[in-house]
């Protein structure tokens, strides 16, 4: 996959995580302020990241390159929307390996 079509991927797979946080944590039928600042400041690392070629995904980099305030709040955002990921886009999840095997079995079981 290109670098560009990667990143424009990636900022997709965000855009649909945040959408689903606010969705059910601040019950936004869009993306509230908060969320959307957020979605904004991560396609913008996602422009300047320079490992896109080489990474999976932002959730697997080593390196941490969001300021603290945002890493805390994306954080929340793929713990919480990552189960929900697997549900909606199972392909897309588990292509990108935003779940990890544990989380995965654990689905199974419930
Ligand atoms: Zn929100």
């Amino acid at each position: 996959m290109k670098s560009n079509e990667k990143k424009e991927h990636e900022k997709k797979i965000i855009k649909e995580m945040i959408k689903i946080y606010c969705a059910k944590n601040h019950h936004q039928k869009d993306l509230c302020d908060e969320c959307l600042d957020l979605y904004t400041y991560a396609t913008k690392r996602i422009d300047c990241c320079p490992f896109t070629e080489t990474k999976s995904f932002c959730s697997a980099c080593k390196v941490h390159c969001y300021q603290k305030e945002y890493r805390h709040q994306v954080r929340q955002v793929m713990r919480f929307s990552g189960k929900y990921m697997l549900f909606y886009h199972p392909v897309m999840t588990i292509k990108h390996g935003l779940v990890s095997l544990k989380e995965r079995r654990n689905q199974h079981v419930q």
